[in-house]
This record gives structure tokens, C-alpha cells and sequence, in this order.
């Protein structure tokens, strides 16, 4: 890692992070999202955000882009990965934090991860075919861009861009959704395996939208949660767009309880998802100090690099 970067140890950062806004989970085009590692930073640059999370699905991909461009702009980025996991036979999306990308045990589980995407993409358009839809890889490659992952997203691009439907969500509710004919299983990672995997990497780990009304989340209640604490879990995802304010205060206030961190982002993926601007969530400076206190804990217990944040 470069040497203007600087490391923020367990000392802490707080003096440097004073009144800034932070925005703690982003995609690029390395996995769902629509702009480049680079576009994504110098966009979060121009609207005003100090510190920027960028957290593609199961991929590391757009990291080293990512770092050049946040030297460049003079930004705060904070590395991490949205990881696909199952908790209680429901599917939970965990952001990992600072992890050491050469971590054997985390690498495995993204190589199965992805390796399982793309044994599904080939099954899904299997699957709309016999429903009559005309649809083959070149029609998704063709809409997919740069991404390491190609997905569902993309298929559901492809879906907008031959005028099946008219969106992303159109796509999930009619056809890719788990009750949709194009719906086919694939493999994620167990949660509590993820959580100490990323440990393990000297990173931290967070549940992305713990309660989200798109999802089923009835594993995540308050005994869910503390079991997850007790093998790692360090923060959860509270202000995020798919939680209303009473799901926010609820959680907000088990965060409390538990000792959690808690955090707020967009989950922004540039054109590829309405309503989730960057920064229309944030995570206070106090709590991302914790989140970094934590992982330089993490990094020095797992004998790891303290993490580095690029400043
Ligand atoms: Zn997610
Ligand atoms: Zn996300």
C-alpha cells in the first residue's frame, strides 16, 4: 500500500474525522452498480462526502481503482464487501470491512460465491426461456459492462433492454423474485462461518439492512443478533432506505443494548437503483471510529496489516 495513505490505528481517527459525512455501503459496476470505481469516488467527492465505503457484492474487484481515485480526489475510502450469506436457511447480506484481501479462508468462500453466480446465470436463462422470453448471455453481457459478478441485475437489465419490462424491480417482482419462473437457488456463505472468516482477515463485519421488508428477516430478531455478536458481529446497517423510521428506531435502540455499532449508508448503485442517492444515508463520525477501533483490533488479534484507510 502506498505510503501517502495514511493508517488509522487503534489510537483513532476521531480528531481527524470531525464534522464529516460518511457513507458507508456503494457499488460500482465491478459488481451491480452502474459507474466505475473511479466515477463512483469523484461523484461522492463532488456531492460533499468525506469518507466513502465501496461495497460490491462478493468481489474486491474495484478496490485498486477505487484507492488511485480516492488519492486523487483527496477522499476517505474505506474497502469493503457486501458478502451473499444464509442465517437460518434466510438469506443476510453481511458488509465486511477492511478484511486482508489475501486471506485464503475469505478468498475460498468469495471464489465459491462467485463461482455459484455464474452457474446460475446460465440455469436463469434456461428458466425464462421455457417461459417464452427470448433471452440469451449475449443479451446480458451486452447491458453487464466491467462487472466480476455478473447477477440477477443484469439479467434484469437485459429484461428492461429488450422491453420485457420497464425496470430492475419490474424484473425481480414478475420473473427473478424467489417466487418468479426465472428464480434459481445459489450458493452463499453461512453468516457465522462469514463473520469470523472476515475476523479472521483482521476486517470487521456489519448486517447490511438487517430488516429490510424485501427480505425475510425473521432469523435477524434479537436473539439472532446477539448470537451473531458473540461470534464477531460488530455494527449493524440502522438508516438505510429499505427501513422506515420505526424499523430505525427499533433497531437503533437493539444496536444500544447489544453495544453495537451502527451505521447508516445509501447502498447506492448509480442509475441501476432509484431512491438511493449517495449520502442520503450516513453513519456518524463517532460510530465509524468505532468500526475502525474495532478492525485495527481485529487486524492486530488476527496478526494482520492494521487496516489502512486512504486518506
Ligand atoms: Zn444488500
Ligand atoms: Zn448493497
Amino acid at each position: 500500500m502506498a505510503a501517502a495513505r495514511t493508517r488509522l490505528g487503534p489510537a483513532g481517527p476521531a480528531t481527524r474525522l470531525g464534522a464529516v459525512r460518511i457513507d458507508l455501503h456503494t457499488h460500482s459496476d465491478r459488481s451491480d452498480g452502474t459507474e466505475s470505481p473511479t466515477d463512483l469516488v469523484r461523484r461522492a467527492h463532488a456531492e460533499g462526502l468525506d469518507v466513502l465505503g465501496l461495497t460490491d457484492h462478493d468481489t474486491m474487484e474495484g478496490w485498486d481503482e477505487a484507492v488511485t481515485a480516492a488519492e486523487e480526489v483527496g477522499l476517505s475510502l474505506v474497502r469493503g464487501i457486501e458478502v451473499s450469506c444464509t442465517f437460518g436457511g434466510y438469506g443476510v447480506h453481511l458488509l465486511a470491512y477492511l478484511p486482508d484481501p489475501g486471506y485464503g479462508p475469505l478468498d475460498h468462500e468469495l471464489r465459491r460465491i462467485l463461482d455459484g453466480r455464474s452457474s446460475r446465470l446460465p440455469a436463469t436463462l434456461a428458466r425464462l426461456r421455457e417461459v417464452g422470453i427470448g433471452i440469451d448471455v449475449e443479451d446480458v453481457r451486452r447491458v453487464a459492462g466491467a462487472t466480476a459478478a455478473m447477477g440477477r441485475p443484469h439479467i434484469a437489465d437485459a429484461l428492461v433492454d429488450l422491453g420485457v419490462v420497464v425496470d430492475r424491480n419490474q424484473a425481480f417482482e414478475r420473473y427473478l423474485g424467489p417466487r418468479g419462473p426465472g428464480y434459481v437457488h445459489r450458493y452463499a456463505a453461512d453468516l457465522e462461518d462469514m463473520i469470523e472468516a472476515v475476523t479472521g482477515a483482521g476486517g470487521v463485519s456489519v448486517i447490511a439492512h438487517p430488516w429490510a421488508s424485501r427480505h425475510d428477516h425473521r432469523a435477524l430478531d434479537a436473539a439472532g443478533i446477539a448470537r451473531l455478536q458473540r461470534v464477531g458481529l460488530a455494527g449493524l446497517e440502522v438508516d438505510h432506505e429499505d427501513h422506515d423510521a420505526r424499523t430505525r428506531a427499533e433497531l437503533r435502540a437493539l444496536a444500544r443494548d447489544l453495544g453495537l455499532v451502527v451505521t447508516g449508508s445509501s447502498d447506492h448503485h448509480g442509475a441501476g437503483k432509484v431512491d438511493h442517492d449517495l449520502g442520503c444515508n450516513t453513519t456518524a463520525p463517532e460510530e465509524l471510529e468505532r468500526l475502525l477501533e474495532l478492525a485495527a483490533r481485529s487486524a492486530v488479534a488476527a496478526d494482520r496489516a492494521v487496516p489502512a484507510v486512504v486518506r
